[in-house]
């Protein structure tokens, strides 16, 4: 993913047109069963590495809403598929591609940030 959407979030859906990715998307159109929160597909999000900082966390007034989660690489290829076994993630099924998972489809992601803060969800700003 890249960067993930906590339960603080407001739902104002101010983030979704800001993500240069369209990774984003309202809780009403969310492919989680649960449909809580504004939902961020880990299989579309660049990371915004063409930018200083990441534009969804830029506009977001919810502490906490926007936190980092593991780069959409190979190497995070099992962690994204627990989290799609848990409902933590609904990735993509191409229709001829398959699912874009990790491994098929890895994501560009900031180096700069510590797998530290990625592990235990930093705030993103
Ligand atoms: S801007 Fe923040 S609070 Fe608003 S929908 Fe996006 S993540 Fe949620
Ligand atoms: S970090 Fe950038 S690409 Fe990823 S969801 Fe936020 S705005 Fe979209």
């Amino acid at each position: 993913m890249a960067i993930m959407i906590t339960d603080w979030c407001i739902n104002c859906d101010t983030c979704i047109d800001e993500c240069p990715a369209t990774a984003i998307v309202s809780a009403n159109d969310s492919p989680l069963a649960a449909k809580e929160c504004t939902y961020v597909k880990p299989e579309k999000c660049i990371e915004c590495v063409d930018s200083s900082v990441p534009k969804c966390a830029d506009v977001c007034p919810t502490e906490g809403a926007i936190v980092w989660d593991m780069p959409y690489t190979a190497s995070y290829h099992q962690y994204y598929m627990d989290g799609q076994a848990q409902g933590k993630y609904n990735i993509r099924v191409h229709s001829k591609k398959g699912m874009l998972t990790p491994e098929m489809q890895p994501r560009p992601f900031r180096e700069n940030i510590s797998m530290h803060d990625r592990e235990s969800h930093e705030s993103v700003l």
